[in-house]
Formats: structure tokens, C-alpha cells, sequence
């Protein structure tokens, strides 16, 4: 059984009291970390704060990108080593604004995945995929060369914790999200490149998430799709009844 994931990624907003106020409200409501685990991706000045504010509650503290480097003269980069330091688990890595904005490639993605594996942080493998793309043929191959230059070099064991984020960019940040079914086929088409890759098992344990335009009415929806193990959410995470209906949306 793989274990539901459900994100928020803040972009860049919040404060630092803001984040850990937010944090301090949900933290006594949360799903059962066995049953549905929970994270937010801060900015990265606010995350110790989040970190000390979650205390014992189980909620994941993720970044939102960091440094391919270990240390050294690059001003102005964020590093992982430090993040791990600071009560982060897990970091996102190639969001579609990174790469539309500021150019990030897969090549440079790449190295952000061994440097996370080598600090210990967990992966988050975001995908970028625009609906010309999407429509050339009904299948995602931009997408799954996309990651196939991305995990080059991951080992078997490696591959095991990682979290890919299947997220269109026709349906990120615009309101408009990929209908149930092709949010769920672009899954299922990952799940089974990672079985061409690996093996059936990795694929079978693999999580991958979806991400665009979810929100409280959606994700019951969305989340009971089979090869849908988790959801990327933004704008719709920014309120703590709307982050709190859809982490419970089990219930
Ligand atoms: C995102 O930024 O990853 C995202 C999915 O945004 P939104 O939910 O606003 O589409």
C-alpha cells in the first residue's frame, strides 16, 4: 500500500510568523501520519520556525528548491546540507516555475537529485509538461524524457524513496486542472516507465503525485484514482480551512 502524500507548496508566500502561525493551527488536526502523511513547502527563511512549530505532529517540512552543491562560494544559494539541519525532509526539486522562470534544466535537476540523495533529503521530482505537448499523441513522452534524463544514474536503491510530481503546466496556478483521467493516465504512464526502468516492485512502491488547480471540491476525486498516490497543491493551500478540509479528505 503506498502511503498518500499530500503537499502544500507556498511559492513565494508567507512570513515567517504567518508560516509558523499557520503551522500552529493545523498541526492538532491532522490525518493520522500513518494513514496520510502531510507537508508544506515554506520559503526557505520560515522553515526552522515550521520546523519547531510542528513539533511531534508528524507534518513533513519541505523546501521548495536548494543548491546542486554541497558548500562553497555560490552567494545567495540555499544549501542542503543546511536544510537537513533545519528539520527539512524532503525538497522539490525542477517546479515548473523553476524551470519556466528561471531556467533551470534537467541537467541541473539531475544534480539536485544526487546532492538531496547524499544529504539525505527526499526528492521531489517535479515534472513540466504544456498542452501541445500533451496533445501530440495522448501519451507523455516529453514528461517521461524528461525524467528519464533526471534520474540518470539512480540506482534501484535509490529510486525507492523518491516522489515524482506529475504536474501539467496547463493546469498549475491557472484554476483549470487536468481532468480526473488524464491526471491519472499521465500517472499511470510514469508508474509504468519506472517499471521499464527498474522493476515492477519499484514502480508498485513508487508514489507519485499530481499537481494543478486542486482544491477542497476536487481532491476526493482526484485522490481515488489508483495510480494517484498524492497531491501537489498551491493557491488552494494557502488557507488553513481549505489545507485542513483537503488533508482530511478521507473523512
Ligand atoms: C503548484 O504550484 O505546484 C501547483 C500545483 O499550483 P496550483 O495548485 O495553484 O495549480
Amino acid at each position: 500500500m503506498r502511503k498518500p502524500f499530500i503537499v502544500a507548496n507556498w511559492k513565494m508566500h508567507k512570513t515567517v510568523q504567518e508560516s509558523a502561525d499557520f503551522v500552529k493551527a493545523i498541526k492538532d488536526h491532522l490525518p493520522d501520519p500513518e494513514k496520510v502523511e502531510v507537508g508544506i513547502a515554506g520559503q526557505a527563511f520560515a522553515l526552522y520556525s515550521m520546523h519547531e512549530a510542528a513539533a511531534k505532529s508528524g507534518l513533513r517540512i519541505i523546501a521548495q528548491n536548494a543548491a546542486p552543491q554541497l558548500s562553497g562560494p555560490f552567494t545567495g544559494e540555499i544549501s542542503m546540507r543546511g536544510l537537513s539541519q533545519a528539520g527539512v525532509s524532503h525538497v522539490m526539486l525542477g517546479h515548473i516555475e523553476r524551470r519556466r522562470l528561471f531556467n533551470e534544466t534537467n541537467e541541473a535537476v539531475h544534480q539536485k537529485v544526487e546532492t538531496a540523495i547524499m544529504t539525505g533529503l527526499t526528492p521531489i521530482i517535479c515534472t513540466d509538461e504544456t498542452m501541445v505537448q500533451r496533445e501530440m499523441n495522448g501519451e507523455i513522452h516529453y514528461v517521461l524524457k524528461q525524467l528519464q534524463s533526471v534520474l540518470h544514474g539512480v540506482s534501484l536503491d535509490q529510486i525507492r524513496d523518491i516522489i515524482i510530481s506529475y504536474e501539467p503546466s496547463w493546469a498549475v496556478g491557472v484554476g483549470q486542472r487536468a481532468n480526473t483521467a488524464l491526471a491519472e493516465e499521465g500517472c499511470r504512464q510514469i508508474r509504468r516507465m519506472i517499471a521499464d526502468i527498474y522493476t515492477y516492485e519499484i514502480a508498485d512502491k513508487i508514489r507519485i503525485l499530481y499537481g494543478g488547480s486542486v482544491n477542497p471540491k476536487n481532491i476526493q476525486e482526484i485522490m481515488a484514482k489508483p495510480d494517484i498516490d498524492g497531491v501537489l497543491i498551491g493557491r488552494a493551500s494557502l488557507d488553513v480551512d481549505n489545507f485542513l478540509a483537503m488533508v482530511n479528505y478521507q473523512q
